[in-house]
């Protein structure tokens, strides 16, 4: 080697090096003096030859880094090699960073001192930057990949969340699937089951797809008639009627539809019937919002429209009987104490109208004489167990007006549950002329009986004559006798007359004096056993007793209830009358064993001209006032008169007077 190297000249090998590839350059003392460049390594450092002999810190100071290194090179004798290094060189007289695969190597003499240093490099910026290159987009690679990585982590992460929601919602659809199959079950149920008439039609042609048993009912049609059919075809009967356009108008406009009452023509069994229905007319509507079918409920109100139709009729009827009988009706509510009443009764107790009074208010239009007794008798009939019945004549002095109404009231109180009065409603009818018609029936009746009488009184005292005449002729002497009872009997007829007449018209009027009852009383049982020899009249007279009444009009009371005991009982029966003392009372009573009364007359038989309807009263003759009269008088004594008896086995009358 060594000697192959010595063949070379050195000028020829300083050729070879200039012309070699490999950048090199010799530094020659240890100031680093450039010995030798050759043209690879002037390129890489971007000067010229003319740095050669000059040292390296002066030629290329961007080196100066190196300058320590190539020192220690120098000094120690020890290479140095170095990969990728930068280095800032010229190029194009800028400094551009570059790297270098580089070498230091030493020349070393014989004594083992430096004398020059080999400088190799080779310029591997592009290699490097290949490989940065290469790296970079390996790295970027990478950074895609791992982004790639990532993303398609997440997405399958998201897949999964995805497929659990899936999963989820899945068994969330499939429970709502449940629900609402269930749902519609329950709707339908519902539908089938409800008491209201319910039906559902879709589409445009209202096809039937669910009716209940109860819409059925009404319809008069079966299930198979109707279900999937269009509702104009299952119904026919419709035609002529508004129905089929209610629905095509519900279903267009979107708009419910109400009905009430409303009169439609059912079909029933072949025929139709007038029926009164409420109804509604629904639109069904889709999640969109459009229409897509009818929901119709229906209840049959027939018979409560037809009852109150009827109740109206009859109210009405009511109404007119109660107008074109000219009377008044009369309302009181009890628990607001409000009374009113119709236009008539307004107008009678000057009432505006609408006006409601309080009822101090409408007994203030009553006469004074007569106010306390109505009063009395509402009071009477809004007490619980009264009855509730009310019945008075009064008279009316409305104001504004000078003439006296008689009215006579009649109504009937109700009750509620705690047996407080609710109402007291009735009728009022003005009988002024009734009373006044009656005035002057009694005038005549007074009228007649007194103009009777006189004639009556000369019979009488010519027959008394005739009697004393006729002693020797016992034939005339019985038909005198008998003609003289007749005449009596005739006579307290009359008085009757008279006594009714007078009393109605007011003229009864009572001479009170003191008397001994049990006086009176046998008095008037021996004139009767004088004249009726067929019934023994039983009568006890212990003490006096002292009353203050008037005389002969007790005494006619008497009569009066010992006459009809005869008249009512069959020959021979006893009658028994006692007078005793009961309660600062006397009572006097007097007891038959005859025909009886029936339970349903007793009640009315003081009542004027009432007499008993019945088979065994034909024979027997009466006005139905004796007992009419006796009451009156008892009652103006503020007595007491009443009566026991069982039908077919007697009666006993009793009156009783305070002493
Ligand atoms: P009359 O003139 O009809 O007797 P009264 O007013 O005296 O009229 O009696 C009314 C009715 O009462 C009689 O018609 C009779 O039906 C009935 N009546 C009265 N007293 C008796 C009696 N003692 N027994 C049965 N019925 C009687």
């Amino acid at each position: 080697m060594h000697d192959n190297f010595l063949t070379l000249a050195p000028t020829q090998l300083l050729e070879i090096l200039t012309f070699s590839h490999e950048a090199t350059v010799i530094f020659i003392s240890s100031e680093l003096h450039i010995g030798f460049i050759n043209t690879s390594m002037l390129n890489i450092w971007g000067k010229k030859n003319d740095i050669v002999s000059h040292r390296l810190i002066d030629v290329a100071p961007e080196f100066e880094n190196f300058i320590p290194i190539l020192q220690e090179v120098w000094s120690t004798g020890k290479p140095f090699k170095a990969k990728d290094t930068p280095a800032n060189t010229m190029d194009g007289g800028v400094l551009v960073q570059k790297y270098f695969n580089f070498e230091y190597r030493p020349i070393i003499d014989k004594e083992g001192k430096t004398y020059a240093i080999i400088n190799t490099a080779t310029d591997v910026s592009d290699r490097r930057q290949a490989l940065l290159d290469k790296e970079l987009s390996e790295r970027h690679l990478n950074d895609e990949l791992l982004a790639i990585n990532e993303e398609q982590e997440a997405a399958i992460e998201e897949l999964r969340a995805t497929n659990e929601e899936l999963f989820e919602t899945r068994s969330n659809l499939n429970k709502a699937n449940t629900q609402l199959l269930e749902s519609e079950i329950r709707v339908r149920e519902i539908l089938e089951q409800a008491p209201l008439g319910m039906c559902m039609l879709v589409g445009p042609e209202h096809i039937i797809e669910i009716a209940n048993e109860s819409i059925l009912k009404i319809w008069g049609r079966s299930k198979n008639e109707v279900i999937g059919k269009a509702h104009h075809q299952a119904r026919p009967e419709l035609i002529g009627q508004p129905v089929y356009k209610w629905l095509d108008e519900v279903y267009t406009t979107g708009r419910a539809r109400k009905n009430h009452e409303f009169k439609v023509m059912l079909y029933n069994h072949g025929s139709l019937r007038e029926a009164y229905v409420n109804s509604i007319y629904q639109p069904i509507r889709n999640a969109e919002g459009g229409v897509n079918g009818v929901l119709v409920i229906i209840e049959e109100v027939t018979d409560d429209v037809k009852k109150r139709m009827e109740a109206q009729r009859t109210q009405d009827m009511l109404n007119l009987a109660i107008e074109a009988g000219g009377f008044g009706t009369f309302y009181y509510n009890a628990v607001h104490n409000r009374f009113t009443g119709n236009d008539i009764l307004k107008s009678w107790f000057g009432l505006e109208d609408g006006n409601e009074i309080s009822l101090n208010l409408a007994t203030d239009v009553i006469c004074d004489a007569d106010r306390e007794k109505v009063i009395n008798a509402i009071n009477t009939a809004l007490t619980y167990g009264s009855g509730g019945d009310y019945d008075i004549e009064y008279s009316i002095c409305a104001p504004g007006t000078e003439s006296l109404r008689m009215v006579r009231a009649k109504g009937k109180a109700i009750f509620d549950s705690d047996k407080k009065p609710i109402s007291l409603n009735g009728t009022l009818q003005d009988i002024t002329e009734l009373k006044q018609d009656e005035q002057r029936k009694n005038d005549f009746i007074g009228m007649v009986s007194h103009e009777l009488k006189t004639p009556l009184t000369s019979l009488k005292a010519y027959l008394q004559l005739l009697q004393i005449k006729a002693v020797k002729d016992p034939f005339t002497v019985v038909a005198l006798g008998k003609a003289n009872t007749q005449v009596k009997k005739m006579t307290a007829m009359i008085d009757g007359f008279l006594n009714l007449s007078r009393l109605e018209s007011g003229k009864i009027y009572l001479d009170l004096e003191r008397f001994d009852m049990m006086e009176l009383i046998e008095e008037v049982v021996n004139e009767f056993s004088v004249t009726s020899a067929s019934n023994q009249i039983l009568f006890n007279r212990v003490n006096p007793i002292s009353v203050h009444a008037d005389r002969s009009k007790i005494g006619q009371v008497a009569t009066n209830l010992i006459s009809n005991a005869i008249k009512y009982s069959g020959d021979g029966e006893n009658i028994e009358i006692s007078c005793l003392v009961k309660e600062n009372s006397v009572v006097v009573s007097i007891k038959d064993y005859g025909i009886g009364i029936k339970p349903e007359d007793l009640e009315r038989l003081f009542e004027r001209f009432y007499r008993v309807d019945t088979s065994d009263m034909k024979t027997i003759s009466g006005f139905g006032i004796g007992l009419y009269l006796s009451a009156e008088i008892i009652q103006r004594h503020n007595g007491k008169i009443w009566v026991e008896s069982i039908y077919g086995e007697g009666s006993t009358f009793y009156f009783s007077l305070s002493i």
